[in-house]
């Protein structure tokens, strides 16, 4: 470490900017006993933020750290500071002109970190004289609340310096984690998929803006679906943050931003912040409310299981629901309520559908896993396509909600049966449209996937950018040991579905993810969970 931080008074923290973000790094300092000098070029702004600050520590029973808050604006002041962190507004050549200035008036060893969420911090230290001492700070709004913090790593950072800014996020009651310059750094990189691709099933009419925050919701477990999360972040500043890391990386196609996005921001409807955005906020519209979710009720009767790996634990949940599993047509007296198909492409799937199909009679309703491959592809290739449903075999245990695929030909009253079947489950159907990936597969097979570029790119190791997304954005479990619990050659195969029917670069699968499924382990850094 360049200093040790022994006890909170034992070094003197700058905050430069008493906005949103200043003043709540400062609060979150402050609750930590630490004192806090803060700047801003407003003497308004700063007198709102040292009120701002009492309330919330009166709320927590700290308002005798209030007077360790000092206010200035004389930035010559931070001379003192022995860390000092910038919270300035998002624009580089401001930016580079405080950190001029600022590399002028704290001499070392003071550390300089900058809280930018998407300019480059190599940018940023090399207009100092000393960019050695020079790093990001990355928290995440609100300051005081939300636990990660994202240390960022230029080439020329020292080891000590990036040590004793470690320490002094864990000092302030934040978990740090260490990622090294790189757009988006690594939530901002790796969460851009859960927005994209929804915009994507929007845009194609595969599923409605309800649909896709109900099956986040309630069938990933993800605390909020990605139009309501767009609503309360800001549609403008997700859109920015898009296009800034688009433009980053000379147009990588997996950050190309949707035409819906734009239109969004030229309708002015930007989410909460101006009482519309996805969902309405106003009066009585309250944004979006989860359907409910129908009571689990038993069943009875046959369900036929064919054979495939897709869909772990469907026989036992059906079996607990009082239904009887058989595995093969023609065993029983009786005819089967449904015919279900947990196999993948690679599994043969479609010869055992075609095989079935014939044996079966043609009012037994086909439910076919359509993960990685197109209901039409089937559908095509039976005698009785109308009895042919599709459903997401790969999220089908846990969830709560459902993606069931209709066909082109199926019958209205194989819509009703399935419906009523798997609402007897307890699961809310959820019937979406003949689309690569379906919804939640797609949505986390992307996710997982910008995770394993960001591993292949050195920007962290997996186990940082599993923590980082579960805290930084509340993720149900990180994407990269997520995959290892639902199969990473399950993975591959959706992402391998998505090129192969778009053809687009933004669809490729990173190496490393393919080479972690050919050694045919799970890679010993990932501990699968759920
Ligand atoms: P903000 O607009 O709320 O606050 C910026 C403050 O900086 C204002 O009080 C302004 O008076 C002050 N300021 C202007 N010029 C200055 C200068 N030359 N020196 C010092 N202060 C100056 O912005 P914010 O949302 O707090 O964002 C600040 C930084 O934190 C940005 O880099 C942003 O990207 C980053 N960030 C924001 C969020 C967020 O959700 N708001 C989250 C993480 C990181």
């Amino acid at each position: 470490m360049v200093f040790p931080i022994t006890t909170p008074l034992s070094i003197q923290l700058g905050i430069a900017g008493a906005g949103t973000m200043g003043r709540g790094i400062a609060l979150a300092a402050l609750l930590e006993g630490f004192p806090v000098l803060l700047y801003d070029v407003q003497a308004e702004i700063l007198k709102q933020a040292s009120e701002n600050i009492l309330f919330y520590l009166q709320r927590k029973n700290k308002d005798q750290f209030h007077n360790r808050l000092q206010l200035t604006s004389r930035l010559d002041d931070l001379h003192t500071c022995q860390i000092v962190i910038e919270a300035a507004p998002e624009n580089l050549e401001l930016k580079q002109d405080l950190f001029i200035r600022l590399d002028q008036i704290c001499p070392p060893p003071a550390i300089l970190a900058t809280n930018t969420s998407s300019l480059s911090i190599t940018a940023i230290a090399s207009v100092t004289e000393n960019p050695q001492r020079v790093l990001g700070m990355h928290f995440f709004n609100p300051p005081a609340v939300l636990p990660l913090v994202e240390v960022v790593n230029h080439p020329s950072t020292e080891a000590a310096v990036m040590q004793t800014v470690v320490e002094l996020a864990r000092k302030i009651g934040k978990t740090p984690v260490v990622v090294q310059d790189q757009p988006g750094f690594i939530v901002n990189r790796v969460a851009r998929p859960f927005y994209g691709e929804a915009y994507r099933l929007l845009g194609e009419g595969a599923a409605t803006i309800e649909q896709i925050d109900t099956l986040a919701r309630l069938g990933g477990g993800f605390r909020m679906g990605p139009f309501e999360l767009m609503d309360l972040i800001g549609i403008d500043i997700n859109y920015t943050a898009m296009l800034s890391m688009y433009e980053q990386t000379w147009g990588e196609p997996r950050y190309r931003p949707h035409r819906l996005q734009r239109q969004k921001i030229e309708q002015n409807q930007l989410g909460r912040k101006t009482g519309q955005g996805f969902y309405r906020y106003s009066g009585s519209e309250k944004g979006f409310i989860p359907p409910a979710v129908p009571r689990r009720r038993q069943g009875e009767g046959e369900i036929l299981i064919a054979p495939g790996s897709w869909s772990p634990g469907l026989s036992a949940l059906l079996q607990e629901n009082g239904y009887r599993v058989l595995d093969q047509p023609g065993k029983t007296a009786t005819q089967p309520g449904f015919a279900i198909f947990p196999a993948g492409k690679s599994e043969n799937m479609l010869d055992l559908v075609i095989e079935w199909d014939r044996l079966l009679p043609p009012e037994i309703p086909i439910l076919v896993q359509s993960c990685d491959t197109n209901l039409s592809t089937v559908e095509n290739r039976l005698d009785h396509p109308q009895r042919l449903a599709g459903f997401d075999g790969l999220f089908f245990k846990q969830a709560q909600a459902v993606s069931l695929v209709r066909s082109s030909l199926m019958d209205k009253q194989v819509e009703a049966q399935v419906t009523q079947f798997i609402s007897r489950l307890g699961k809310l159907p959820v019937w979406i449209g003949d689309t690569p990936g379906l919804v939640l597969p797609r949505l986390v097979s992307m996710l997982t996937n910008e995770a394993a570029f960001a591993v292949l790119e050195g920007a962290a190791d997996p186990e940082t950018i599993d923590l980082a997304m579960r805290l930084g954005v509340n993720y149900p479990q990180g994407p990269l040991s997520w995959a290892v619990s639902l199969g990473l050659e399950r993975v591959l195969a959706i992402l391998d579905h998505l090129f192969a029917e778009y053809h687009e670069e933004r669809y490729r699968a990173a190496p490393n993810l393919r080479n972690w499924v050919r050694s045919r382990k799970p890679p010993d850094f990932i501990t699968p969970s759920g």
